[in-house]
């Protein structure tokens, strides 16, 4: 494995992330005992980076999480969030934040942890997140509970819009640089790196998008981009190549993110994974995979308050 550092702070983070948010079913049901041993592996392989929230499956993959984490918690730099509890559930006002953060602290069985984030900021107010929601999480930092925060989102302007009012020490962007998209590479990577906040890339598969499996339900994505994967998975059975590793091999080819989180919840995925940090992606397969996308390169949706909107 080979880590990173997390922008200006002391964290050095695994390059492949591990996204706890399947060991909570939100990709469908996923087995305890699975997931911890899933756990367990990437430890035992060098993968230090874990990235949960209680939002995920509704505290379950926190409560999972810290069971899987139990004697280990010193080997793992651990990230969780506050802010978003349910589809529609927003509460990012300062005693909530302290009330979630002690919730979250007591499900994963730690007294801090390394990185707390604002989960989804653009469901919520920008006026509050920086004269609020980042304040209360300073002072959280200041008391011990957390060694640095964050924010996290989909739109690329709003994390930008705060992040210039308020200093964070890392963003996490989710589905802007993968096979399928590149504008955090374009729009929010030399704007971080200009402020020297630590970038985390999240979803490399586009939310389970890039993967035999398919998209979950709840995918936002529109049918055009829909339909232009499924070209894009023929393509890669005709050639015989896994679309998911494709993908992944992409994305921990990008040096200027600290981590990329991908979602896993069995020793299968962590093993293939890990395969698939060994070899770098092959350029001419990707940029076939481009030439399929066409016009569903870049696609992206609305999410969260429409001022906050890209
Ligand atoms: P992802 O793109 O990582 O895809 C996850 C899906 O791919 C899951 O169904 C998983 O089982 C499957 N998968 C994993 N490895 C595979 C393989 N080798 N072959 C086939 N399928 C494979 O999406 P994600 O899980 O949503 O994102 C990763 C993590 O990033 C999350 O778990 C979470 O921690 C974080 N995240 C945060 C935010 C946010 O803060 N707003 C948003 C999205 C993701």
């Amino acid at each position: 494995m080979r880590y990173r550092r997390l922008g200006r702070t002391a964290l050095k983070v695994s390059v492949v992330g591990f996204g706890a948010s399947p060991l909570g079913g939100v990709f469908g049901q996923s087995d305890a005992d699975e997931g911890m041993r899933a756990v367990g592996l990437a430890i035992d392989e060098g993968i230090n980076f874990f990235d949960v929230s209680p939002y995920y499956g509704l505290t379950l993959a926190e409560e999972r999480l810290g069971q899987a984490l139990m004697g280990k918690r010193d080997r793992v730099v651990l990230a969780t969030k506050c802010g978003r509890y349910g589809l529609d559930q927003f509460d990012f006002s300062a005693k909530r934040v302290r009330s979630s953060v002690e919730e979250s602290l007591r499900r994963l069985g730690t007294d801090h942890v390394d990185l707390l984030q604002a989960h989804d900021v653009e469901f919520g107010d920008v006026e509050q997140i920086v004269a609020e929601t980042i304040p209360a999480m300073r002072r959280l930092q200041e008391e011990g509970k957390t060694r640095y925060i964050g924010i996290s989102g989909y739109p690329l302007k709003v994390l930008m819009r705060i992040a210039r009012q308020i200093p964070v020490d890392s963003i996490l962007s989710y589905c802007r640089y993968n096979l399928l998209i590149n504008d955090m590479d374009t729009v929010l990577t030399p704007f971080a790196e200009g402020l020297g906040i630590g970038l985390i890339n999240a979803a490399p598969l586009h939310m389970g998008m890039l993967t035999e499996t398919g998209a979950p339900d709840w995918h936002p994505a529109p049918p055009q981009l829909r339909l232009a994967v499924k070209e894009v998975l023929a393509f890669c059975r005709e050639q015989k190549i896994d679309l998911a590793e494709l993908g992944l091999r992409f994305c921990f080819d990008y040096p200027r993110v600290a981590s990329t989180l991908v979602g896993m919840s069995t020793t299968d995925q962590v093993r293939r994974n890990l395969d698939a940090f060994s070899t770098p992606a092959s350029a001419e397969l990707v940029s076939r995979v481009r030439a399929i996308l066409g016009a569903a390169t870049n696609v992206v949706w609305p999410s969260g308050k429409p001022e906050n909107h890209d």
